[in-house]
């Protein structure tokens, strides 16, 4: 069994794993960049090194620093939780020469499901349906226009190693593609290292649907049922729940056993996720994607099985804790992500300092936090401040128990999303569970919504004696984020 893990991530993942180790006996280390000295996740582990200076590349994606950090320290295992280094082929390869466990599947299966193309490739093979499209990469506009005239407009560009909705670009007709293609490539070029793009078929209003598998060293895999992701801005989620209104028991085993199958096809190891697209009754692969999962919590919330500690007794070589026909869907769970930007000002980032925190509590809530009162949410990485998951007896307890933790859930010196998710909580497509991928874009009333709740009641936040955002500091944490997200891409 592991003993001692390096956690290679920061923020409310970072603690969500020394969370696991701790209720495991596992031994925690964490790494972190001088923007994250005073972080939670640096506080909670057992040991906590500086790993480098506040940009990624200089830290947390630092390969060779991470190692030895944990030569070091005497870790026998890696987890890298999501982004940053978690789908990385080189680092599993690193960690496999050195002889630390990378918790993850093998560097050879994070290849080949990082290329999106090989993937959708790989996939066909196993007979698993993918969303109708190219199986290499465009050449150039040539082959770019035969390409597309064949599967037929809308068409999407895909960057084939990327990730996170990055360079995704749709395109309507033949005329507005030389230029999308230009711009999709140079986004994919700055900012994944290879300008390949792929070309889908853009399927209209579809749900995203993915489910969560777990696969051991011994070749047993299950799956713990699906998470229904459509709430997304920009291709990016921020609402997640389970299971999805849509899918009957029969569909849900049927798609289960396709994504069980897809991860035995590639001899998967370690916990994963089979993502779809579901569009008028068909459902069509889009990827793997090779980590734990940011809205792993919901599927948690509804099976109760613990999807880190899983990966961890996997990654030593223990069989699954549970059988398939052990894994029960009990209840609704919903998450909403929350993140330090202004809904009402184009979501545009808002990092500071926590002036003022009191999280939700009560029956049915869970918050995955990587903040206290007083600590900095800092400009150069994902703004999100905590992860809120609430779980009800049906989808109908969820939303009220969600509308109540929101009004209670305080967070002050910072804007944060929050009333953007009480907007969505009460919107009647939303409730009705009718959701498709451009929710959002689609439902353009949700900005009077919000101002109109704004204008409505007080909430906690209003009515306890916490101080107010500061505007001053607030411009001045905007100007950064936004000059550091300038930088990046
Ligand atoms: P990434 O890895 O960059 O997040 P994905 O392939 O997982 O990209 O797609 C992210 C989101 O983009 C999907 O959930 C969906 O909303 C949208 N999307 C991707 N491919 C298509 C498609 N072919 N048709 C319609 N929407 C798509």
């Amino acid at each position: 069994m592991i003993k001692k893990i390096l956690i290679a991530n920061r923020g409310e993942i970072a603690v969500r794993v020394m969370r696991a180790c701790r209720e495991m006996g596992i031994a925690s280390v964490a790494v972190f960049s001088d923007a994250d000295k005073d972080a939670l996740f640096t506080k909670y582990a057992d040991e906590s090194h500086r790993i480098g200076p506040a940009a990624a590349s200089q830290s947390y994606l630092n390969i060779s620093a991470i190692i030895e950090r944990a030569r070091q320290s005497g870790c026998d295992a890696i987890h890298p939780g999501y982004g940053f280094l978690a789908e990385n082929p080189e680092f599993a390869s690193a960690c496999e020469r050195e002889g630390i466990r990378f918790i993850g599947p093998s560097s050879r299966v994070l290849r080949l499901m990082g290329d999106k193309v090989a993937a959708r490739r790989e996939m066909q093979k196993a007979g698993i349906p993918v969303v109708p499209g190219a199986n290499e990469c465009a050449a150039g506009y040539e082959q770019a226009r035969e390409i597309a005239l064949e599967i037929g407009y809308p068409i999407i560009l895909k960057p084939s190693g990327g990730g996170g909705g990055i360079g995704m670009t749709i395109v309507e007709t033949e005329e507005a593609l030389a230029q999308a293609l230009e711009h999709a490539q140079a986004i994919a070029g700055t900012t994944f290292g290879i300008r390949d793009v792929y070309i889908e078929k853009y399927l209209s209003n579809p749900r995203h649907i993915e489910f969560q598998v777990l696969a051991d060293s011994k070749g047993n895999v299950i799956h713990l049922g699906e998470r229904e992701c459509s709430i997304q801005r920009r291709h990016q989620k921020l609402i997640e729940e389970s299971p999805s209104t849509v899918l009957t028991s029969e569909l849900r085993a049927k798609m289960g056993r396709i994504a069980t199958e897809a991860a035995g096809w590639v001899k998967y190891e370690g916990a994963g996720t089979v993502e779809f697209l579901f569009s008028e009754g068909e459902f069509y692969f889009l990827e793997v994607n090779a980590r734990v999962q940011v809205e792993h919590p919901v599927t948690e919330m509804v099976t109760g099985i613990d999807i880190v500690k899983e990966q961890i007794r996997i990654a030593s070589g223990l069989p699954l804790g549970c059988r398939q026909e052990d894994v029960l869907i009990c209840g609704s769970a919903i998450e909403c992500r929350i993140n330090a930007e202004d809904p009402l000002n184009d979501f545009v980032p808002t990092p500071g300092k926590i002036n003022g925190h009191r999280p939700p509590g009560g029956a049915g809530i869970r918050v995955d936090s990587g903040i206290y009162e007083s600590s900095t949410i800092p400009p150069f990485y994902d703004p999100m401040i905590s992860k809120l998951i609430v779980w009800g007896r049906d989808r109908n307890e969820a939303i009220e128990r969600m509308r109540r933790a929101l009004f209670e859930y305080v967070i002050g010196g910072v804007k944060s999303n929050i009333l953007f998710h009480r907007a969505v909580m009460e919107n009647e497509r939303f409730i009705k569970g009718d959701l498709d991928t451009l929710f959002i874009e689609s439902e353009t009333a949700l900005i009077d919504d919000m101002k109109r709740i704004a204008g409505r009641e007080e909430t906690l936040q209003q009515k306890l004696p916490c101080r107010s955002v500061d505007k001053k500091k607030v411009a001045a944490a905007v100007a950064a984020a936004l000059a550091y997200s300038r930088e990046k891409v």
